[in-house]
């Protein structure tokens, strides 16, 4: 109970999770308190979607949880329970945020701008109910609820907490992992955390070749190799930087990519000719050859990448400036190796300040996954990306918060 003897919610964090679990609140009349150890509620949102928030991915539960690797089915109850189609009902007619969905089924609010979604929440939420530079260290159970308790030593007392802190992805927005010990004080298990979502840096050799063609976006497969062994694929589209590689096919494959890769041997291999095998691969180029004597054999390269790349990938092969009719099998084999085969090693593992998740958190098997509830400590809930669950990139993980606050506000309210 809070201090006067009520069912009083404290929610720690005002990020998705914490701002929708308020709104849900807010919904049902029951009082609550957002505690928020930054300046500003909702300062990850912005960044979303490239600033657009990308809110949601409009498929059925069915579909969509296969979009969250291991915790696939763990959390289907809480999608199925409130779905992408509920979100959207919620965002726009609660909230009044029109929204609208763009390829893939990704849904973003009509106005193109994350800030529209951030405020609403915030407002639906009252201002009143967040209070900010309250950062939570640790909390105590006692007979009535709970008192949570900040660096600066206040004290706030409530029946049910929500923990909602985040993951350790950008930091600067004020998800930098204190919740995870507050999680650990009340006894549970933090698996192990990794960046997911990640642009992915090669190392300087291979730099030269990735920040030669910066900004430019390719069709291909990526393979993710450690110690020589296949561990994850990527498919879509790889986009170069400066520092390696980004886009969908790298995001996807980056959270297998193990902290200790320096030390062990680490490559990721392009396929940019992914839908044929080396054979056919090899048997169109020759047909290439044949019927283009006089074209410089990067041209024909062109057919299949960007011509910037194919120019890269000829230097790769060392077949720069060697017309088709010259072309010797060995330079055949060296091109298709890097159409099919191209290998940029990496010696850094991903960073959370480019990660867009944390993968890894406060272990599944703790939480109910009908409430989210601890089964631990009665009482206390937990959600968004604190929980051990990591979608892939297209509004997975926000729907993963917005689900997991309602149930938690569900389980709550009885
Ligand atoms: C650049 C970027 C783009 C993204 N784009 C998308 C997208 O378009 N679609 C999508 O679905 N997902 C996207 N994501 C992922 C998504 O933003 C997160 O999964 C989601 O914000 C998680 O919500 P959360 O509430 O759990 O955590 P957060 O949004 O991180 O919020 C946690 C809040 O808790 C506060 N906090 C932390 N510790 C404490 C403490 N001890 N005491 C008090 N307060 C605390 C933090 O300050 C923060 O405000 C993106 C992420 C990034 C970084």
């Amino acid at each position: 109970m809070g201090a006067d003897g009520k069912k009083k919610v404290v929610i720690v964090g005002a990020g998705a999770a914490g701002l929708f679990a308020g709104c849900f609140l807010k919904k049902e009349g029951v009082p609550f308190v957002i505690l928020e150890r930054g300046d500003k509620p909702g300062r990850k949102l912005l960044l979303t979607g490239h600033g657009r928030c990308n809110i949601t991915n409009n498929k059925s539960p069915r579909e969509l949880k296969e979009g969250y690797h291991e915790a696939g089915s763990y959390i289907y109850p809480a999608l199925n329970s409130f779905s992408p189609e509920d979100a959207m009902r919620f965002i726009e007619e609660e909230l009044g945020v029109k929204l609208k969905e763009e390829e893939n089924n990704r849904v973003f609010p009509v106005s193109d701008k994350a800030e529209s979604v951030r405020s609403a929440l915030v407002s639906y939420v009252g201002e009143e109910n967040i209070v900010t530079g309250f950062c939570c260290i640790d909390m105590d159970k006692t007979e009535e609820g709970f008192v949570v308790i900040s660096d600066k030593g206040e004290k706030v007392d409530c029946s049910e907490v929500i923990l909602a802190c985040g993951g350790r992805s950008f930091p600067e927005t004020g998800s930098d992992g204190t919740g995870y010990k507050v999680a650990g004080n009340m006894g549970h298990t933090i698996t192990p955390l990794t960046p997911a979502l990640s642009s992915v840096e090669v190392c300087a050799k291979d730099r030269e070749f990735t920040s030669a063609v910066s900004g430019v976006s390719v069709n291909a497969d990526a393979n993710l190799y450690c110690n020589r062994k296949k561990t994850a694929t990527g498919t879509g589209s790889v986009l170069f930087t400066h520092k390696g590689l980004s886009g969908p096919a790298i995001l996807e494959l980056s959270r297998e990519i193990p902290r200790n890769i320096a030390s062990s041997e680490g490559w990721i291999e392009l396929d940019f000719t992914s839908h044929r095998s080396d054979e056919e691969l090899d048997r169109e180029l020759l047909q290439e050859i044949e019927g283009h004597p006089d074209s410089k054999i990067t041209t024909l390269a062109s057919r299949y990448v960007p011509s910037s790349v194919a120019d890269k990938l000829g230097e790769r092969a060392g077949v720069t400036d060697l017309r088709a009719k010259m072309a010797t099998r060995n330079a055949r084999k060296e091109l298709l190796k890097v159409l099919k085969h191209l290998s940029l090693h990496i010696d850094t593992p991903p960073a959370y300040e480019t990660a867009y998740v944390t993968r890894g958190g406060v272990a599944l098997k703790e939480i109910e996954r009908k409430s989210m509830g601890s089964k631990l400590v009665p009482g206390l809930y937990v959600i968004g990306e604190m929980l051990d669950i990591d979608g892939i990139s297209g509004g997975y993980n926000l729907q993963a918060a917005i689900s997991e606050a309602f149930i938690a506000v569900s389980d709550i309210i009885g």
